[in-house]
């Protein structure tokens, strides 16, 4: 009989690969079961959670041994977790409540667990409210023990496996070693999630908020990821095998057509060129970038070197990494964008991030006013950096044009410093906003005179004008790029653009899609950038578009009254076309 299931989530990155599954708990273990223990047997059982006591404390002092050096001597938050393993309050009462009634040693820690959280959030002082999660972190990390289960380590995965986990935070996913990892599958997270972000650029194939994966998969099942459909098929019958490695032969041999022509211009058929950028999160992707033929960087995500890093990183460590950006891009521009952090992109040494509502509290821009003394440094790393090519500045998350001034105060300040300090750089950069906040794309005529770009992003801008957390599949139907009050802040942002004689770019994920390729066109946008694995298909399609045509065909589009109006209209006037660019038949590689 067929054991095939088949699951379905979130299509977040292209590609297919079959292999083993490889199961990680990257949340702890929350399933945990009540049964009684017979009297004979109670002094195994607390020897059981005094083992996974002094396995978690070990595993304790080697994290600080080995974070202490990265860290200078500078204690951390794990040390106070050493202490609370020790705490008469956890340790000593677990092993009463496993002794007195009777029960399992994952029973009795939950439950004491559950009362010295409530102690702790009783407390006046808002350091020892918030010290609640501490037990909890610690009370994980001995589960996991008891479990038999060790933390994963996504970065060590040495196996030639395909991640499935519960979630991936972008952190984790920008850890995968892509010689080991084929593909990964999640219960939760959306395409435009930064995580699903991440996928595409690293070209792993991804499904998202496939819900019961990881209850439906165990460890070294034989599973396929299909991130073209979105499907994931478990223990696979050899005919369905078969299938889905033709699937993933065509979809190779046909990127790699596209990829041919990809180093050739995107000119129009009316003879118009259009810039098609790369956006990256890391040094190494720049070589993606060059690849796939990339005119230029349009989004450098700065804050990927700073995230699941302990520490921020130096002026010097961050100037090493953007001048190497800049130089092998050199003479094509590098858009810089400075620290977006928070949001789904927390800093994990920023105690900071305990916020209630992250994507509406101190992220990007204004985190960075908060903490000039970091800020300054990122500057002055930019400053130094647009020395050896061609910088543009941009900043995240602006919802006020007082953000910009207050910027420019500091970027003065940033070269000021480097003069006295008898450093090189290039103050002379072209300095532009993210357009994601609502705020800046209704009222960009206010933004617009203080800067030389705009750069809108539409993941955020979908996110805040449509209130949908884009990291949620729950509300993936409702992340609609053509929804009339997403294509109408998007046309009036260009119009203030050109009236103004501000350039008007893309870099949120709607650009590289090619559905939208002849609205955005035809809305006049100047340059659009993307996930690297996007630019083939855009450069390719671009080449067959006119731009009077789609000029005619934005004003329709924008007209419809809903995204499925607009959608049908795309599909009657484009659909033989964007399948053309998509459909993975080997024989039939678009020339355009
Ligand atoms: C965006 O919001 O569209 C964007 C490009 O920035 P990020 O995805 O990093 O938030
Ligand atoms: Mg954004």
């Amino acid at each position: 009989m067929s054991r095939e299931i088949r699951i379905n989530g979130v299509a977040a990155s292209p590609g297919i690969c079959i292999g083993k599954a490889y199961l990680v708990d990257t949340e702890g273990v929350d399933v945990i079961q009540k049964f009684s223990i017979p009297e004979e047997l109670l002094s195994q059982e607390v020897n059981r959670f005094k083992t996974a006591v002094n396995q978690s404390r070990l595993e304790l002092r080697a994290i600080i041994e080995s974070s202490k050096k990265k860290l200078n001597g500078h204690g951390s938050i794990l040390e106070a977790h050493e202490l609370l393993l020790r705490d008469k309050m956890l340790y000593a009462r677990t092993i009463e409540t496993i002794q007195e009634e009777q029960i399992n040693a994952e029973w009795a820690l939950k439950k004491v667990v559950a009362a010295v959280k409530q102690i702790f959030r009783e407390m006046e002082d808002q350091y020892l409210k918030e010290r609640a999660e501490d037990v909890v972190q610690v009370s994980d990390r001995i589960l996991r023990h008891l479990a038999g289960a060790n933390s994963v380590n996504i970065a060590e995965i040495n196996k030639r496996v395909i991640l499935v986990a519960p979630d991936l935070s972008p952190a984790e996913t920008s850890q995968i070693n892509l010689e080991r990892i084929k593909g990964f599958v999640t219960d939760v997270g959306a395409r435009a999630s930064h995580t699903g972000i991440i996928a595409r650029t690293l070209q792993l194939p991804a499904v998202l908020g496939a819900s019961t994966a990881t209850q439906q998969i165990q460890n070294d099942d034989l599973i396929i990821v299909d991130g073209i459909d979105g499907s994931v098929v478990i223990h696979p019958e050899e005919e369905t095998i078969i299938v889905y490695e033709e699937k993933g032969y065509n979809f190779e041999i046909f990127q790699a057509g596209l990829l041919r022509q990809s180093s050739c211009e995107a000119t129009t058929k009316d003879g118009i060129d259009i810039p098609v950028m790369g956006n990256i999160e890391l040094f190494s992707e720049v070589v993606s970038v060059k690849d796939h033929g990339a005119d230029g960087i349009g989004l450098y995500r700065t804050e990927f070197q700073f995230v699941g890093q302990n520490r921020f990183p130096s002026e010097e460590e961050m100037y090493t990494h953007y001048r190497d950006v800049v130089e092998v891009m050199a003479p094509k521009p590098v858009t810089i964008r400075t620290l977006d952090v928070n949001g789904d992109k927390a800093l994990s040494n920023n105690q900071r991030t305990a916020e209630p509502n992250p994507a509406l509290g101190l992220r990007g821009i204004r985190y960075c006013l908060s903490r000039p003394d970091l800020f300054i440094s990122q500057l002055k790393a930019i400053l130094r950096a647009a020395a050896h090519g061609k910088v543009r500045l941009l900043l995240p998350m602006i919802s006020l044009p007082s953000e910009i001034d207050d910027t420019i105060e500091l970027l003065d300040q940033a070269a000021q410093e480097l003069t006295s300090e008898g450093i090189d750089y290039q103050r002379d950069v072209e300095l532009g906003i993210m357009i994601e906040v609502p705020a800046a794309a209704v009222a960009a005529d206010l933004f617009a005179p203080k800067v030389d770009f705009f750069s809108i992003g539409t993941n955020d801008l979908i996110q805040y004008t449509l209130a949908i957390d884009r990291g949620n599949s729950e509300v993936e139907h409702l992340f609609q790029p053509l929804h009339p009050a997403i294509l109408q802040m998007i046309r009036q942002v260009i119009r203030v653009g050109q009236k103004n004689k501000v350039k008007v770019y893309m870099c949120g994920e709607m650009a590289g899609e090619l559905e939208y390729l002849p609205i955005l066109l035809g809305l006049g946008l100047d340059e659009l950038s993307m996930n690297p694995q996007a630019i083939p298909a855009v450069k390719c399609m671009i080449r067959s578009l006119n731009i009077d045509e789609t000029r005619q065909f934005a004003q329709e589009i924008c007209a419809c009254e809903s995204s499925d109006a607009a959608h049908d209209l795309i599909e009657s006037r484009y659909g033989a076309l964007i399948r053309e660019m998509t459909t993975p038949d080997p024989n039939e590689v678009p020339l355009a």
